[in-house]
């Protein structure tokens, strides 16, 4: 198979044999027959393996995942049922009861919320930096019990773009993996492992879905962190699991040593695994990821120029913008696009954004971003609509900040709906 991104995803994952339906068959099915009861014994006792139960493993969502370690150029990957899933699951399989972890604090709202409540609540803590804080001040937040750094390769919504090499050589210096949320870039668009991340994670609701058709997420590792060279910091990849045989993960799997200790504990204990007919969808999504980047890329960036120069816009945030604060790095990490996600203000009131937004006409308003059609967000009237214009700037979301997920129509469309609602 080539290795261009654009044939995996088409071949990617799925190789059918004589006979076979050239479609990823949906394998809609919780179980797997056996002709022995033997033959089941050797499974339980890892001396074979083979299907047997969906949750821990199912044909389709298996093929999905390897199209997207493929596409990531990592050594595989585990299908979740939701991006949250999939962030929940990177942490926690490094992390336990008072164990702690370093994150951006420039993440989706849903993961801020994850990490700073919920995860504490499990007695999980962690500290949240700003990227642009300085080394120094960053590292500060690194300590004995630190297990992770955790960061988006472009933040939603604030259009941050992460310093890879700088936080994956942070990260590395405290012994402990790079974890990046690779959503808005895709694989496309970004490779982290390249630039030394350890593991990556989707919410392939997003553009790898790219139809609004299904929620899910995914967990992908590089196999490149040497969890044995701090084996007692990752005692639970490098000693013996009691409820698994008394297997320890680096000796018996090596490299996919992660993922397996994510699946035999995570996905046996808590379950969040994709439906079979969601994977299906998401792999026709997979199948146009290269081509609808690179509308999404194209479209965002003319708009993005054009409400630049429109006089009843105050600013706008786009790293393809050479006015942008994280244009050089955008150009380091994400040089062929970034994203369709566009943030801006108008000038005047937050009253002023909603009537912009009623105004427009097939560009639609939706909890939803990174699809196929564009839409729109205001954060101050919807999901973060409980907030006065003070909180929503303590929370780094301002009052008049417009979230447009640039779509693939054609752009001279996309550009007439926004002027005429403007006027
Ligand atoms: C949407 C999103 C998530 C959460 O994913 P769900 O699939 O909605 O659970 C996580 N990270 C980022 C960057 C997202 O945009």
């Amino acid at each position: 198979m080539g290795k261009s991104l654009e044939t995996i995803c088409i071949h990617g994952g799925w190789k059918p044999q004589k006979g076979e339906p050239q479609q990823l068959p949906i394998y809609q099915s919780t179980t797997f027959r056996y002709e022995s009861s033997e033959q089941m014994a050797r499974l339980f006792d890892l001396e074979d393996s083979g299907y047997f139960y969906t949750r821990l493993a199912n044909p389709t969502n298996d093929a999905v995942a390897k199209k997207i370690a493929a596409l990531e150029g990592g050594v595989g990957a585990v299908l979740t049922s939701s991006g949250q899933a999939a962030n929940f699951y990177a942490i926690i399989n490094l992390c336990g009861a008072g164990d702690h972890f370093v994150t951006s604090n420039t993440i989706y709202g849903g993961t801020f919320n994850l990490f700073g409540v919920t995860m504490k609540k499990l007695g999980i803590e962690c500290t949240f930096i700003d990227p642009d804080w300085d080394d120094e001040k960053i590292e500060s937040a690194f300590r004995p019990n630190t297990k992770c750094f955790f960061g988006e390769t472009i933040s939603n919504p604030g259009g941050k773009v992460f310093d890879i090499e700088r936080f994956a050589g942070m990260a590395h210096k405290h012994g402990v993996p790079l974890i990046m949320d690779n959503t808005f870039a895709t694989p496309i668009n970004c490779r982290p492992f390249e630039w030394g991340c350890d593991i990556i994670t989707h919410s392939t609701t997003k553009y790898m879905d790219g139809h609004a058709a299904q929620v899910g997420g995914a967990v992908v590792d590089s196999g490149n962190f040497d969890w044995e060279a701090y084996g007692e910091k990752f005692s639970g990849l490098t000693t013996p699991d009691d409820s698994y045989h008394g297997i320890v993960y680096t000796k018996t799997f090596g490299k996919m040593a992660y993922l397996t200790k994510l699946v035999t504990q995570l996905m046996r204990d808590l379950g969040s695994i994709p439906a079979p007919q969601n994977s299906f969808l998401l792999n026709l999504g997979l199948e146009t990821l290269y081509l609808r980047m690179r509308q999404h890329c194209a479209n965002a960036q003319k708009v993005a120029e054009w409400l630049e120069k429109n006089e009843k816009v105050a600013w706008v945030n786009y790293c393809g913008l050479p006015s942008n604060k994280y244009y050089a790095l955008g150009q380091k990490y994400l040089p062929n696009g970034s994203c369709g996600v566009i943030a801006f203000g108008l000038k005047g009131s937050r009253e002023d954004a909603i009537k912009f937004i009623d105004k427009l006409d097939f560009i639609s308003i939706v909890t939803h971003v990174a699809d196929a059609r564009t839409c729109v967000l205001h954060p101050a009237s919807h999901t973060h609509r409980q907030l006065t214009d003070e909180q929503l700037r303590e929370a780094g979301v301002a009052p008049d900040l417009i979230r447009l997920s640039v779509g693939i129509e054609n752009v001279d469309d996309i550009i007439a709906d926004i002027e005429q609602a403007l006027r």
